[in-house]
């Protein structure tokens, strides 16, 4: 799915851990947009398209609807994600006439989310009050809605994770289906660190959320369900973090700017350079990984490996994509309770399956001929 980010890095939040800061601090987040050029461009790529931000409703109104008219016509349907502060009754309109599926971003109620701080305590609060709103107001109108949120000690602290189940219950009770939970990212600020969990606390918070999920009727963590989707070698997952994915051509996200230009997913960005996308992959990270110790920071015998892949070069250590995620240990752990699920359901996942050298070496043979093939077409073939 491309990322038509037509207004660059223009957010009326920007969060203190946006993973656009470098791109929108070095001023490369460039806002200005011709849509007859970007409407060609997408054309021409026959992709569908997710608006995407900064904060795409920050879009003048007739603009946002030409947009979601084309978007509709060729897709019938489009997507796009949203801090949610800016929804109005004409975008509630627009939303429904044009099928729109919508992300949106917020990370619990009240104080829960302070750590998606807006200049002021005041105005933070304010504007999770309105997020809040039109997130219940989403969900009460039949408009397709998933949540996305990232796990703080703000929102899931011993004290406060309570609350922010109550949350994510009465959002159950709505309908909620979808909600995609981040590890908080605090590569970018010192001052973050104070807000972001330790890998120890990650991991109890974590597993309290996996099996706070069993108590829910509609809600499904998508983190969860695709390292189970992963360990089957069903369908490959949506989410890109599992692909083998090349930092420097992205293949699972492609964003067109507002001049109609390709660019990569914003999550590798560390230098605030918005690299123009490259034609072809490589997969030197993950043929390095494989081979490398766990104490020089690979992953030499995961038996993961063939899921996890070392994960999204955008979170590896150090802020250096040819490294492994900084999630490695909490992501052991959570691939080692799923593949015990398994097991207990009288199911051999692909981790302890006798085969797994063998598909292994498939899959390394294919990266070093150029070749990145999904899981499941990997085995099944
Ligand atoms: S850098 Fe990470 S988030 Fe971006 S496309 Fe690659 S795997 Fe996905
Ligand atoms: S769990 Fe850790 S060691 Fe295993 S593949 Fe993932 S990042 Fe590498």
């Amino acid at each position: 799915m491309i990322e038509l980010r037509l207004l660059g890095t223009k957010c009326n939040i920007g969060c203190q851990y946006c993973y656009q800061n470098p791109l929108r601090n070095s001023g490369n987040g460039n806002s200005t947009y011709d849509l007859e050029k970007v409407f060609r461009i997408l054309d021409d790529t026959g992709e569908p398209f997710i608006l995407w931000g900064g904060e795409p409703l920050l879009l003048n109104i007739i603009d946002l609807e030409k947009v979601l008219s084309f978007g509709f016509e060729r897709f019938g349907e489009n997507n796009l994600l949203t801090n949610g502060i800016l929804i109005t009754e004409k975008h509630f309109d627009l939303f429904k006439k044009y099928n729109v599926n919508i992300g949106l971003s917020i990370d619990g109620p009240d104080e829960l989310n302070d750590v998606r701080w807006a200049g002021t305590v005041e105005r933070t609060r304010e504007y999770t009050r309105i997020a809040n709103e039109n997130l219940v107001k989403l969900l009460q109108s039949d408009i397709a809605t998933g949540l996305n949120f990232q796990i703080t000690k703000c929102n899931s602290s011993p004290e406060r994770i309570s609350r922010m189940f109550d949350w994510l219950s009465s959002l159950d009770q709505l309908g909620l289906t979808t909600a995609r939970i981040h590890v908080l990212e605090v590569d970018y600020s010192e001052k973050l660190k104070n807000h972001a969990f330790s890998t120890e606390e990650n991991i109890v918070a974590f597993r309290q959320y996996k099996h706070f999920e069993k108590q829910l009727n509609n809600v499904r963590f998508d983190l969860f369900d695709n390292m189970r989707s992963q360990l089957l070698a069903l369908e490959q997952p949506e989410d890109c973090v599992w692909s083998a994915c090349d930092a420097y051509t992205t293949e699972a996200v492609s964003g067109i700017d507002g001049q109609g230009r390709k660019n990569n997913c914003g999550n590798t960005d560390k230098e605030g350079i918005n690299f123009q996308k490259p034609r072809k992959q490589g997969y030197e990270r993950y043929l390095a990984l494989y081979h490398v110790p766990d104490k020089y920071g690979g992953c030499q015998n995961c038996r993961f490996f063939l899921q996890c892949k070392g994960q999204c070069p955008g979170t590896a250590k150090d802020g250096d994509w040819r490294n492994k995620s900084e999630n490695c240990a909490l992501f052991k752990v959570l691939f080692e309770e799923i593949e015990q699920e398994i097991v207990s359901e009288g199911i051999t996942p692909i981790s302890l399956h006798p085969n797994r050298k063998f598909w292994e070496k498939k899959l390394l043979d294919q990266w070093a001929d150029g070749k990145n093939p999904p899981l499941y077409s990997l085995i099944n073939n």
